[in-house]
């Protein structure tokens, strides 16, 4: 049961946020999304796009204050949450959108694009002090 302990001071490999099984996805208008749980104390992070997401780790606030340290180098950068974007915007709509595209996307909370800006909303950690 206990076997994914920070404690321990084993070496941590960065775990996905999102469940094995993709148990929880659910149905939106753009798409499949998958819930994800922070990686430390598995509190529900909100929805991530099933489709073009390789990996997910995300941490609570709570979590990240505590053990963000942990988790050093593994935080999502931003040019993998970017480069993301693009795949995700090609892969749909067969290019990049422009900024009036995005703007109308991001006027739909259930768009793809609101979708993926929340969850890298949800990613981003405060700035520590
Ligand atoms: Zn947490």
């Amino acid at each position: 049961m206990s076997n994914n302990g920070s404690e321990s001071g084993a070496p941590l490999i960065a775990p996905d946020s999102r469940t094995k099984a993709g148990t929880g996805a659910k149905w939106t208008p753009s798409g499949v999304v998958v819930p994800i749980y922070c990686a430390q104390c598995a509190k529900p992070g909100g929805f991530v796009p099933e489709e073009n997401m390789t990996f997910v780790c995300w941490l609570c606030d709570d979590c990240y204050h505590t053990h963000g340290d942990v988790f050093g180098g593994t935080v999502i950068p931003d040019e993998v949450f970017w480069a993301e974007l693009k795949a995700a915007q090609e892969a749909r709509y067969g290019r990049e959108l422009t900024a009036d595209e995005l703007r109308v996307q991001l006027d739909d909370p259930n768009s793809l694009i609101s979708t993926l800006a929340r969850s890298r909303a949800d990613m981003t950690p405060p700035p520590s002090q």
